[in-house]
Parts: structure tokens; C-alpha cells; sequence
């Protein structure tokens, strides 16, 4: 069989914030794949980079007194402990910042240009007078054109979901300053996406039998036709004016390409970057990142969430195809992750954090195996559930997997000199069995079916745990006479152990190496599944594998600390809190806020709802129940403290994300009065409070 050659990427987080669970659900996911080729045979470049540019990073970084490389190159330093935490391979990790990427997107941009498909247009857009500069659409708010709920983004109503121009906002705001925005005029470059050639490309591209099916059905949806006649593929704004951390276009002083331009021209700069550094030549490929991407042989893969389909089916293939470059041969498209049935929240990343995951001692393969259980090849979301998590590390994996190595080994140790035997006819049999299930499961990983692949390898496992259970090694072990019987049952555990190990190393590959050495075997890869050990081979003695899961790992994993019971008579009404070191101090993270707004809540004669401003460059939604204290015209333009990392609350009304600190007596009634804290003057929102 032919080697073949891959490219493979996940999806570019963007560098305002650390790994959320989704994250690493799709590295996870691509990583399997990607260990999968490599055991069959392939050569596979597996690349990422952080997304660097655009507006909202420039404002954090702003905020945080950072230039904004220096806090994109903070963001990336955070990301190795997630990477090898849950041991993801990347072969290279870039920057779309990096002189790579802004010399590829600016020629894939003019061989664009060449073709004929960059126009100009002048356009109206909203700019901030006081910030002196244009507006994205996450950056205004306003009451909905549609429905008239109030504080909604510029670009679509959180309560009606309607989409809509900025332009179209009542009563419009600058999220970044609270000043009301003008209407001004700037000339954009724009990909013309509606050119008829364009369109002929992409339904052939799109509709040809590539993409997963609901994925083509929905790219359908975007090409019909309206009404109108037109298609809803409208020519692309593909730049942004100064100021924006970007990539200025050739020949355009003062403009700069849209981060989704150059983002996914960070797939081929990181794997730039990777030739450059000289990885391909240390795995013996001599190519240069040119002749590379023009071998007709490349195929090149894209994992992504659902969320981006629509740059990735549409604007990438388009740029690239038109730009006389290679078009991907697939975009693997997955769909979120949610805990306990509640979706989580996109940017803050709520549910499940995966460094304390990993820093409350969780073994990172129960979450790749329990992920690989979960994922098939639709674009389905992956609920993460307790209690079906213990069941399948628990059950299934440490279960049925791992103890038909401890339940052997141990016997061949003590009687045989950890030497394999020879197989009894049952034993041959059931290997056979094992042995013959390789081509199905390859084709499962192959076509990202792990769920499937999971089952297939748990119902192998039955079939030798009804074996051991059928020979009763402990049984036969009373006895002198039953030695040789003895001997052929643990070797076919051993034997069957291996290829079960094999199949689930793209799983579970740090468990494989130590199988790998525990058996005292090369690496385990697809053509040894049609081997055996074979009698006399000598194993090492067995060390313990993997643990099981421990509920309570889970309880802290999943709810926050609680707090003990309070004294009874104490200053203030209440007694001082258990002593706490300044570990626990700072994880509750204490912020300046503005109160950019107040509003009564319809049908709550408590609760007020503020909206602030914590310097992240978007405001955020916090209920207070202090509606009988303040009048809320009192609060707007004050600083409060907020405590900004509390997990987002449901509320009644709405969500909650935050708290702000308020004083108060115990007895309320006694000593009434509820009091906000207000920092002195020179406090700026955002600003930490330690
Ligand atoms: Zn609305």
C-alpha cells in the first residue's frame, strides 16, 4: 500500500483567552485520527497556531497595558500544560501573527487581486468618537430593531435572533467608551464571492459529495437563491480600518485584512513554520513547503466546530482555489460540547475546566476515551455526563480492558517465568476473532466513527473476559494438574491484551507505551495486528495501569468549593470565615467595574440588572439584588467591585456573569441598609483587586 500523506490541522483558537473543554474535545478528537494514520502507515504534518489578530484582541490588550504581540505571546505560553496534559501531538504550534502568515495571506490576497476578484466599495459604518475608531459589530450595542430588547449586539438579538446591521440598532452605544456612535464613510476592499465563477466553484466543491451530509445540506441552504434572485452569498468584506492589530494590505495604506481573512492562512504558515524549522527533513522529507503543498498526493484536512462552518466550506476553498492554490480535501466539522444536557457558555467556558481537570489528578485518557466513546462522524454535540463517564472508565475501560491483563499476569509471573505458552484451540479461536476485527475497526477510525470504534472494542473484550470466565484461570491455578491448561489461559489473556492495547492506542497512547513495555514489544502499529507474540516470548512484570475513576474527583471537578458552616454570634452578624491562604484568595478573582448601565427588572422588586464594564472589551450582564437600596440612574458612570470569574448563574431573568460586592448586616432587619463598595478615585475598570 502506498504511503499516504496528510495535512492536518484542528481549528486556530483565538488568543483572548485560555482552552475551554471544546477546545480540547477537538484536539482530542483530531489527535486520535492523526495517531490512527501514523499507525497505518502515513506520513501526517498535524499543525496549529494561535489566531492572533482583529479588533477584540486589540482592545485586551489595550486593557491589560499589553502591546497586543506581547499579549498573544502570554496567551501562547498558557497553552502548553493543556497540550501535553492530554498528551495532543502537535507537530507544530504558530502564531498567525508570524512573518509567515503575513507574507501567504498577502499573496494568496494579490493572486486574488490578479483574478479579478477584489472590488472596493465605500461603505457607512459606526466609529467611536471618543476611541477614534471603527466599530465591530460585537463592539456596539443597542435596543433590537425587531423586538426592542434592550442591549443587544450590533449584529444579531440574543432575544428574538434576529439578524441585522449595526446600522439598524436603536439608541445605539460603543461598548468601548459609551459614546454614541457616527456614521462614517471608509472605502473596503471586498472577495467577490458573487462573482459567477465563484459560485459554479463552490457548489462543485461544496455539493460533490465531500462534505458530511448535513454539512453539504446546509452549504445548499446558503447558495439557493432568494426571492430576490440573488444568492445568499454576498461579496466579502475582507478589510478593516486602522487602527487593527492585522495585516496591512498590499498597496492600501491605513487597511487591514479582517481576521477571518488571514486566520485560515495560519494553516499553511504554521506548517511553513514547521519546514522552516526543519521538521519534515528530521522525518526524512527532504521537500521544501512549496514543492509540499504542490504534490498532487497531499491531502489536507481541516477538524472544525459547527460554529465556523460557513468560512471554512465557503471563503477558504474560494480563496485558495482562486489564488491557484491547493483547496483542502475535506473540513471534518463536530459539533459542541455540553455538560449535563446545558450548553456551555462560548466565552467564558463554563462546565468543565480542563486544567483542573488535570491538576486535581484526573487521568487525561479517561477524558480522551470517554470523548472517542462519545464522537462519531456527524456534527452531533458530545455531552459530557458524570455519571456515564465513571460508567465507561469504570465499567468498560479499567472493567473489561485493563484487569484482563491483571487478572493474568500475575499467574505468569509467579508459575511460568513471565513466559507466553502455547494456545489451546479455544484460545486460538477467540484471537482469531480479535485478529479479525482489525480491518473494521481501522475503517472506523478512519471515518471518524470512534463510538463505534469503542463498542467494537468493548464487545472484543467481553468475548475474552467470557473466555477467562469459561477457563477460571484462578480455579485452574489450585491445582498442579491443570498447569499446561493454566498456562494456555493466560497466554491467550496476554496475546488478546496486546491487540486490544493496539487497537486502542490512538485512544489511549500513553497506556500503549506503557503496554508496549510491559510486554517488551516495539511500538504497536495496524500490521502487527495479523502477528502474535507467539510461545516463549517473555514479558516484563505487571505494574498497575490505569486506576478507576473516583466519584469524588468528580464532584470536585464539576461544582465549586463549599463553604462551612457559619458560627452564631460574630461582628457583623457573622463570623469570620475559616482562615484561608492566599491560594485561595486569589482564585476568587476581584475586579473594577463600571456600571455602564441600570435597569428595574420587570416582576422582581430586588433585582436590578447592571451591565459593566470589566475592561474585557465587551460588557457583561450581572443581576444585584439591591433594587430596594439604589435607584439605578445613582449607579450608571460609578465604579463598583465585581467578582469576575464566578461561574455564570441562570437566572430567572436572565444570566448572571458575575456578582458585585455589596455590605451588609446578617440581621437586615436590625441593621438595615445594603452598601456598594466603590473604589477611590484612579481605579480603572478591569484593574485587579489583591
Ligand atoms: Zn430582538
Amino acid at each position: 500500500m502506498q504511503q499516504r500523506q496528510l495535512f492536518v490541522t484542528t481549528a486556530l483558537p483565538y488568543a483572548n483567552g485560555n482552552f475551554h473543554i471544546g477546545h480540547i474535545m477537538e484536539y482530542i478528537q483530531a489527535d486520535i485520527w492523526v495517531r490512527f494514520q501514523r499507525m497505518q502507515g502515513s506520513q501526517v504534518y498535524f499543525c496549529c497556531a494561535d489566531d492572533a489578530h482583529g479588533a477584540p484582541i486589540m482592545i485586551a490588550a489595550e486593557k491589560a497595558g499589553k502591546t497586543p504581540q506581547q499579549f498573544v505571546a502570554d496567551i501562547a505560553q498558557g497553552r502548553h500544560p493543556y497540550l501535553n496534559g492530554f498528551h495532543i501531538a502537535f507537530d507544530n504550534w504558530h502564531s498567525t501573527d508570524g512573518e509567515e502568515n503575513h507574507t501567504l495571506a498577502k499573496q494568496i490576497y494579490l493572486d486574488l487581486q490578479a483574478a479579478g476578484l477584489i472590488s472596493t466599495k465605500t461603505i457607512e459604518q459606526f466609529f467611536d468618537p471618543e476611541k477614534k475608531m471603527f466599530l465591530p459589530d460585537r463592539f456596539i450595542k443597542g435596543e433590537c430593531p425587531k423586538c426592542g430588547a434592550q442591549d443587544q449586539y450590533g449584529d444579531s438579538c440574543e432575544s428574538c435572533g434576529a439578524v441585522y446591521a449595526p446600522t439598524e440598532l436603536k439608541n445605539p452605544r460603543s461598548a468601548l467608551s459609551g459614546a454614541e456612535p457616527v456614521l462614517k464613510s471608509s472605502e473596503h476592499y471586498f472577495f467577490s464571492l458573487s462573482d459567477p465563477k465563484c459560485l459554479s466553484f463552490l457548489q462543485e466543491w461544496t455539493q460533490s459529495g465531500r462534505l458530511q451530509s448535513e454539512v453539504a445540506n446546509k452549504v445548499r441552504e446558503w447558495l439557493t437563491p432568494n426571492e430576490d434572485g440573488k444568492t445568499g452569498l454576498g461579496d466579502w468584506d475582507i478589510s478593516r480600518d486602522a487602527p487593527y492589530f492585522g495585516i496591512e494590505i498590499p498597496n492600501a495604506p491605513g487597511k487591514y485584512f479582517y481576521v477571518w481573512l488571514d486566520a485560515p492562512v495560519g494553516y499553511l504558515a504554521s506548517l511553513k513554520n514547521y519546514f522552516a524549522k526543519g521538521g519534515p527533513k528530521s522525518r526524512g522529507d527532504a521537500r521544501t513547503f512549496e514543492e509540499f503543498m504542490s504534490d498532487p498526493k497531499v491531502e489536507q484536512y481541516h477538524f472544525i466546530g459547527k460554529d465556523i462552518t460557513y468560512f471554512h466550506t465557503l471563503f477558504w476553498p474560494a480563496m485558495l482555489h482562486f489564488s491557484g492554490r491547493k483547496t483542502p480535501d475535506n473540513v471534518f466539522v463536530h459539533g459542541f460540547v455540553t455538560v449535563s444536557g446545558e450548553k456551555m457558555s462560548k466565552s467564558r467556558g463554563t462546565g468543565i475546566d480542563p486544567l483542573k481537570y488535570l491538576s486535581i489528578g484526573m487521568n487525561p485518557e479517561w477524558l480522551r476515551y470517554y470523548i472517542a466513546a462519545k464522537l462519531n462522524s456527524k456534527v452531533e454535540d458530545v455531552d459530557f455526563n458524570t455519571e456515564d463517564f465513571v460508567t465507561r472508565v469504570n465499567a468498560d475501560l479499567v472493567g473489561k480492558f485493563v484487569n484482563i491483563a491483571a487478572r493474568s499476569a500475575g499467574f505468569l509471573q509467579k508459575r511460568f517465568d513471565l513466559k507466553l505458552g502455547s494456545l489451546s484451540q479455544d484460545g486460538q479461536a477467540l484471537l482469531h476473532v480479535l485478529q479479525n476485527a482489525a480491518p473494521t475497526i481501522a475503517q472506523g477510525f478512519e471515518e471518524r466513527e470512534f463510538g463505534k470504534v469503542c463498542r467494537e472494542i468493548m464487545l472484543l473484550a467481553d468475548r475474552v473476559n467470557e473466555y477467562v470466565d469459561a477457563n477460571k484461570p484462578w480455579e485452574l491455578a489450585k491445582s498442579v494438574e491443570n498447569e499446561g491448561a493454566l498456562h494456555q489461559a493466560c497466554t491467550a489473556c496476554i496475546e488478546s491484551f496486546r491487540l486490544l492495547s493496539l487497537y486502542l492506542k490512538p485512544i489511549l497512547p500513553d497506556l500503549a507505551t506503557k503496554v508496549e513495555s510491559f510486554l517488551n514489544i516495539p511500538p504497536l502499529d495496524f500490521t502487527s495486528a495479523q502477528t502474535l507474540l507467539g510461545q516463549g516470548h517473555v514479558i516484563g512484570p505487571y505494574e498497575h495501569l490505569m486506576q478507576r475513576v473516583d466519584v469524588k474527583l468528580l464532584d470536585q471537578l464539576t461544582e465549586p468549593a463549599k463553604t462551612e458552616e457559619p458560627p452564631k454570634s460574630a461582628p457583623g452578624g457573622v463570623a469570620i470565615e475559616p482562615t484561608i491562604g492566599i491560594d485561595d484568595f486569589v482564585k476568587v478573582d476581584l475586579r473594577i467595574a463600571k456600571i455602564v448601565d441600570a435597569q428595574a427588572v420587570e416582576g422582581s422588586s430586588k433585582l436590578l440588572k447592571l451591565t459593566l464594564d470589566v475592561g474585557e472589551g465587551q460588557n457583561r450582564q450581572v443581576f444585584s439584588g439591591i433594587a430596594a437600596h439604589y435607584k439605578p440612574e445613582d449607579l450608571v458612570g460609578q465604579l463598583t467591585v465585581v467578582v469576575a470569574n464566578l461561574a455564570p448563574r441562570k437566572m430567572k431573568f436572565g444570566v448572571s456573569e458575575g456578582m458585585v460586592l455589596a455590605a451588609s448586616h446578617e440581621d437586615e432587619k436590625a441593621y438595615p441598609g445594603v452598601f456598594i463598595l466603590n473604589p477611590w478615585p484612579g481605579a480603572t475598570p478591569g484593574m485587579r483587586i489583591r
